[in-house]
C-alpha cells in the first residue's frame, strides 16, 4: 500500500479521505506542537510550515553568501512555496529537491530539513564534500496549503486545497503534471484523492512550480522528489512501461542506494520504475521533469514505513530515517558527480 493509490477504501470513514469537504478530524496534536515551539526547530517532532519556513530564513541569515532564499511558486491560498538554494562554491552542477507535494506525508519535509542541515553542519568528509560539490534547490512544503490544512484540520489530507469543484476541494498535485496527465492512475472525480485536476497543471501550485523549474532545468542534473509512505526507491516512468534510455544506470544505481541505506537499521526499499515496481501512475513531478528536460538522475522516494504507522509515522522515527535516507543520497550523488 503507498501514498500513490487512491486510499478512499481505506480512510473513508474516519478521516475524510475522500475529499469531501467536511470539518472532521481535528488531528492537531496540541501537546507535540507545544512541545516543539520549546525546544525550537529540531527532528524531534514534526513541524508547522511557518517554524519550517522561519527556520528557513534562519538559515539565510546565518550562512550569508551560501544560503538564499528561493520562491518555487506560491499556493492557491496565496502561500509562497519557499526553499533555499545552497552553494557553497561557483559553477557546481545542481540538485533539486521537492517534497511535502502530498500534505500528510509529514515525514518527507522533516527529513529532507534534517537533510539540508547536515549539507550545511557536517563534519563527515563525505557529506562535506558532497555539500561543496553540487548547488542544492531544496522545497521542504511544495503543498503548503494542503500541509497547513493538515495541521488545523485534516491530518489525513493528501491535495490541494483549490476550489474547483462545488463538492470537493483540491486536486492531487501528483497527478497534475503536463506529461502523460491523466494517462492512468489518476481520476477525474473531484472528489478522489487521487484526482487529476480539471486540466493538466490546472493547480497554481503545479504552473508556479513548472515555471520555477523551467527557469533552473539548465542548472540540475539529479531531481529527488519526496514522498511517503512504502519504501520504494522508484524512477521513471509512471504511464507506461517505457524504459528511460539509462534505466540500467537507475535501476543499478537505486539498489546500491538501496543497500546503503539498509547499513544503520536494517530498512529494506524496493527499486524500480514506476510502472513496474508499484502500479501505472501518471502526471507526477519528477516524470514531468525527466519527459520534459531530460534530467538523466531522477529518483521518487516513498519513505517509512511499510504500513505500521503508514502516514502516521511517530516522530521519534524522523532522525533514524532521514539519517539512513542521506546515506542512500550519498549513493546516487558520488555516482552522479562522476557521471555528469
Ligand atoms: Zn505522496
Amino acid at each position: 500500500m503507498s501514498d500513490l493509490e487512491d486510499f478512499n477504501h481505506v480512510f473513508a470513514d474516519e478521516n475524510n479521505g475522500s475529499g469531501f469537504i467536511t470539518e472532521n478530524s481535528g488531528l492537531i496534536n496540541k501537546e507535540e506542537q507545544s512541545q516543539s515551539r520549546r525546544a525550537g526547530f529540531g527532528w524531534t517532532s514534526y513541524h508547522t510550515l511557518n517554524e519550517i519556513y522561519d527556520w528557513l530564513d534562519t538559515l539565510v541569515a546565518k550562512y550569508p553568501g551560501v544560503v538564499t532564499s528561493i520562491t518555487g511558486g506560491r499556493s492557491y491560498e496565496g502561500r509562497e512555496i519557499k526553499g533555499v538554494k545552497v552553494s557553497l562554491r561557483a559553477g557546481n552542477p545542481g540538485v533539486f529537491i521537492e517534497s511535502g507535494i502530498h500534505a500528510r506525508e509529514w515525514i518527507t519535509p522533516a527529513a529532507v530539513t534534517y537533510i539540508l542541515n547536515k549539507l550545511l553542519t557536517s563534519e563527515d568528509p563525505t557529506i562535506k564534500d558532497l555539500a561543496q560539490s553540487y548547488d542544492y534547490y531544496i522545497f521542504p512544503s511544495v503543498n503548503p496549503d494542503g500541509y497547513v490544512f493538515s495541521h488545523t484540520t485534516n491530518r489525513m489530507w493528501r491535495k490541494t486545497r483549490s476550489r474547483g469543484n462545488i463538492l470537493c476541494y483540491g486536486a492531487d498535485p501528483n497527478r497534475n503534471w503536463d506529461f502523460h496527465w491523466m494517462v492512468a492512475g489518476s481520476s477525474s472525480n473531484p472528489c478522489s484523492d487521487t484526482y487529476a485536476g480539471s486540466s493538466p497543471a490546472s493547480e497554481i501550485e503545479t504552473q508556479t512550480l513548472a515555471a520555477y523549474i523551467t527557469s533552473v532545468a539548465d542548472k540540475f542534473d539529479v531531481y529527488l522528489s519526496f514522498h511517503s509512505y512504502s519504501q520504494l526507491l522508484l524512477f521513471p516512468y509512471g504511464h507506461s512501461q517505457e524504459k528511460v534510455s539509462n534505466y540500467n544506470e537507475l535501476l543499478s544505481l537505486g539498489n546500491e542506494a538501496a543497500a546503503a541505506l539498509a547499513k544503520n537499521n536494517g530498512t529494506r526499499y524496493t527499486v524500480g520504475n514506476i510502472y513496474d515496481a508499484i502500479y501505472p501512475a501518471s502526471g507526477g513531478s519528477m516524470d514531468w521533469v525527466r519527459g520534459t528536460f531530460n534530467t538523466p538522475y531522477t529518483y521518487t522516494w516513498e519513505l517509512r514505513d511499510t504500513g505500521r504507522y503508514g502516514f502516521l509515522l511517530p516522530a521519534e522515527q524522523i532522525i533514524e530515517t532521514a539519517e539512513e535516507t542521506l546515506n542512500a543520497l550519498v549513493v546516487i550523488l558520488q555516482h552522479a558527480k562522476k557521471n555528469i
